[in-house]
């Protein structure tokens, strides 16, 4: 297993946020190919042959996705979805940052086959830098004849429009997503009808992540077959992992799918700083459970973290070294889903305000012997009975952290104490939860 460069371009060609650049290795050549040679439907059934899931975290089939459109409708939108609001998650970023004409061929290949006529990039409210650099880009390709009216010269034209969010959790839920291009606070929207048939201003809609989409130029240029020779059979490709926290290298890596979380963290990042051992880690961002620091081998990939206890999602590690108090950074964790729930049902809402409640407590010393059947209790009543995923996200790790570590729980409880304290190590969680 080795690091790869199938997105990560800018890695060997530095200049390939240039549209000259980009063009001269290829770029637009797959969008080309697209409108000239293959019907909407061709590109579609492309996609399903390659077997590209969704990178934002759910790991849906992608040209399935793009399939569950009506046969027939008038009007329909691509939505990108560039939020990337999940805490440990910074690979979006890079690939727009570094890439940003990788992203906007991958929304109109995107949009050719579901034969939309707009795509958005609904980007976090955060990057303000980014959405001036997509804006930028999107005119340089206007002005090349690649966004517009009658791209290469066919009946067929496509606008590509950049929104900046509010920097709400919730606006990443492809739904409530919806609701916020739409001008109106972002609440997820009760399901079905799904986005497919009814999504953006009630159109057939499809939402995509960026790597997503990044990945559709490479599959349309060189073929289902040549994507299916990287990665694992269920899981073909590459992925891109953000790992943070006291590693020598943090940052994105590209790797095949199925390599071993160790090659990531010895070989990629270096291993962790100051010699200190791996307690416990977080694959997927705050919403995955976390797994024990001696779960090395699992391959990154969509099925073999659910076989290990937990989710790849975005694949967004976030690591917790030796000294690091569990509880604590339970509590920044609950502390964000509860500051992020939107409120809109009473599971979520009151569940993760209680959650944070009792975690905050038995890290300030004052915990009970009842909290922990108290605190799976509450979770219990959560899963699966909240609005949104958001409801299930905020338990996860309550009941993982128990799992792994309920005796660093109880002894909270029984020194009446936190046994960590002063504990320093869990200050990069605190930054990447955006509460330090
Ligand atoms: Fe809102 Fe949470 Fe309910 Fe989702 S689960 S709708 S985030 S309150």
């Amino acid at each position: 297993m080795a690091q790869k460069t199938v997105l990560f371009k800018h890695l060997e060609q530095p200049e390939i946020h240039r549209l000259d650049v980009y063009r001269d290795a290829g770029g637009y050549g797959a969008l080309r190919t697209a409108v000239n040679d293959l019907a909407p439907a061709e590109v579609t059934q492309m996609v399903k042959d390659s077997g590209l899931r969704g990178r934002g975290g759910a790991g849906f089939p992608t040209g399935m996705k793009w399939s569950f459109l009506p046969k027939e409708y008038d009007t329909s939108y691509l939505v990108c979805n560039a939020d990337e609001s999940e805490p440990g998650a910074f690979k979006d970023r890079e690939l727009m940052e570094r890439n940003p004409h990788q992203l906007i061929e991958g929304c109109l290949l995107a949009a050719y086959a579901i034969r939309a006529r707009h795509a958005f990039i609904y980007v976090r409210g955060e990057y303000l830098a980014i959405k001036e650099l997509l804006d930028a880009a999107i005119e340089q390709a206007r002005q090349a004849g690649l966004v517009g009216e009658r791209i290469f010269g066919k009946d067929w034209g496509c606008e590509v429009s950049v929104y900046r969010g509010a920097g709400a959790y919730i606006c990443g839920e492809e739904s409530a997503m919806l609701d916020s291009l739409e001008g109106f606070r972002g609440f997820p929207r009760l399901r079905p009808p799904f986005p497919a048939v009814r999504g953006l201003y009630g159109k057939p809609t499809v939402v995509n992540n960026v790597e997503t989409l990044a990945n559709v130029p490479h599959i349309v240029a060189n073929g289902a077959e040549w994507f299916k020779s990287t990665g694992t059979e269920k899981s073909p490709g590459t992925k891109i992992c953000s790992i943070s926290g006291p590693v020598n290298r943090p940052g994105n890596y590209e790797l095949e799918m199925g390599t071993p979380f160790r090659y990531l963290l010895e070989d990629c990042a270096g291993g962790m700083a100051g010699g200190k051992s791996l307690k416990a880690y977080i694959p997927g961002g705050a919403s995955a459970p976390m797994l024990p620091g001696d779960c090395q081998d699992v391959g990154i990939d969509f099925e073999s973290y659910p076989a290990a206890g937990s989710t790849m999602g975005s694949a967004s590690f976030i690591l917790f070294p030796e000294d690091c108090c569990i509880v604590f950074a339970q509590l920044r964790i609950s502390e964000f889903f509860s500051h992020e729930s939107c409120g809109k049902c009473t599971p979520c809402r009151e569940g993760s305000r209680w959650l944070r409640q009792m975690v905050e407590r038995i890290e300030e010393g004052g915990g009970r012997e009842e909290d922990l059947p108290i605190l799976l209790d509450v979770t219990d009543n959560m899963v699966g009975k909240c609005f949104c995923a958001l409801g299930d996200f905020a338990t996860s790790n309550i009941v993982a952290s128990i799992r792994h570590f309920r005796h660093e729980y109880e002894q909270h409880i029984r020194e009446r104490r936190c046994p960590f304290r002063p504990h320093p190590a869990a200050e990069p969680l605190l930054q990447i939860a955006g509460v330090a």
